[in-house]
């Protein structure tokens, strides 16, 4: 099976500064292909480390393509290694050069001598056109190797590849192909779900399984690969069915989509309206639902009670209550939820108060309560956490456990 290399070259791209980009972009595009990346490097300007690269995925995988370094400069020293490592020599290109020169003086303007340099090929190279820049790209077939050569910025690479090298890539993948599904999951520990899946999806090589834990979300990946695109949906759909059942309400969608987004969704698809009062996450949940455009249609209002004297005021929460419970308590959440509701006149009101600390904490309310409520016009659902982390990644569990309960509440009605 084909399996494909990249090396991005340039110094800057080893600075925290510029970030090799490029390669994850080719690397989705060959996975689209059927054709896996199995390495990837970065090398500053340097032509011996560039050489030593080069050889050695030459040695061992079949596709190479590097980023960059095809500029006019003295640094661009891509195609000069290539050159010298396999043995074939750099010849000006004529048509290239009238290419050159007419795109210059086309913008009025000489063309620097450097510029030629863009115009040396290897002999025997077939020539990408560039229509966005000046470097084309270069593909060069050797006895083992395909090496692609693609100019740095994004902007050039992205059409150049997808016009000059999907379909040629494609052509010599030939049969393989890749179907990959993902389920989000949200309320399972990464723990508790691996112990869940794990016993179905060990028993299939392909597809690939690959579990993703982040804060509040946990993610499952399958890829599958056949022979052709049918065989692989067919083998992908028969782990993911059974992955699907086995998980189900605990995932929250299967695409990429965000748990706001999905919120949003089924807040549309019900025709209801929410409202916010947020104590702990100080306006986070409301953040997230109005990231997504068009929340204006259910989202009416969001309070930031912080202070107990906020509590009363914008959600009606009694004095007493917060005396004799204190504010961060189911009996608080259950008012911020009902009061907001109330007075936002919505379908679905939601309160968070917690302990998000560092500071704060009690042996009985420790750093990460959370209290959350959704209300409806029948009933107020509560739940209680204790979200493990820091403030940040606290408050991040706080919205997203407040979000996937108001998902819940979405999917009976
Ligand atoms: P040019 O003719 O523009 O000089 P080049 O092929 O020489 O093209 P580089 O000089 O290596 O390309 O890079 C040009 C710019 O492209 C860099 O400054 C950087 O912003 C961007 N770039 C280069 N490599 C990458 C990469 N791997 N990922 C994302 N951006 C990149
Ligand atoms: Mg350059």
């Amino acid at each position: 099976m084909l399996s494909a290399e990249i090396i991005a070259i340039g110094s800057e791209l080893l600075t925290a500064r510029f970030k090799d980009t490029n390669s994850l972009y080719l690397t989705e595009q060959l996975n689209e292909i059927g054709i896996p990346v199995v390495m990837k490097g970065i090398v500053g300007d340097d032509e011996n480390y560039l050489e030593d690269a080069v050889r050695q995925s030459l040695a061992r995988t079949p596709v190479l393509i590097t980023i960059g370094g095809l500029g006019p400069t003295e640094d661009d020293v891509t195609r000069k290694v290539v050159a010298r490592v396999l043995q074939r020599q750099l010849v000006l290109n004529d048509e290239i050069l009238a290419r050159l020169q007419r795109r210059f003086k086309s913008r009025g303007i000489e063309m620097p001598a450097n510029n030629a340099r863009q115009a040396l090929v290897l002999t025997g190279s077939d020539i990408l056109e560039n229509n966005n820049g000046t470097a084309p790209g270069l593909w060069i077939r050797s006895e083992k190797n395909h090496v692609i050569l693609l100019p740095g910025p994004a902007s050039e690479l992205k059409p150049m590849f997808e016009a000059t090298c999907v379909p040629r890539l494609r052509e010599l993948s030939g049969t393989g192909a890749l179907a990959r599904c993902v389920f989000r999951t949200a309320g399972l520990p990464e723990s508790l779900l691996d112990a869940r899946i794990a016993p179905i999806y060990t028993k299939y090589k392909n597809p690939e399984t690959t579990v993703l834990a982040r804060p509040g979300q946990v993610e499952v990946r399958l890829t599958a690969r056949g022979k052709n695109l049918e065989e692989a949906e067919r083998l992908l759909k028969e782990l993911a069915d059974q992955i699907d059942q086995e998980l189900d309400d605990f995932i929250f969608a299967r695409s990429e989509q965000s748990m706001e987004e999905v919120v949003g969704m089924y807040l549309v698809m019900k025709n209801a309206t929410i409202s916010t009062a947020e104590s702990c996450t100080g306006g986070l949940v409301a953040e997230r639902l109005t990231d997504v455009p068009g929340s204006s249609r259910y989202f009416m209002s969001g309070v930031i009670c912080y202070s107990n004297e906020a509590k009363m005021e914008l959600a009606g929460i009694p004095p007493l209550l917060l005396e004799m419970q204190g504010a961060v308590s189911a009996e608080v959440a259950r008012g911020l939820a009902e009061g907001v509701r109330a007075r936002a006149n919505t379908t679905l009101g939601v309160g968070v108060t917690g302990v998000a600390g560092p500071t704060g904490g009690s042996s009985e309310k420790p750093v990460g309560t959370v209290h959350i409520a959704v209300a409806t016009s029948t009933k107020t659902e509560h739940r209680q956490f204790l979200f493990p982390g820091d403030r940040e990644r606290i408050r991040w569990q706080a919205s997203q456990a407040a979000l996937d309960m108001v998902r819940r509440e979405l999917m009976k009605m």
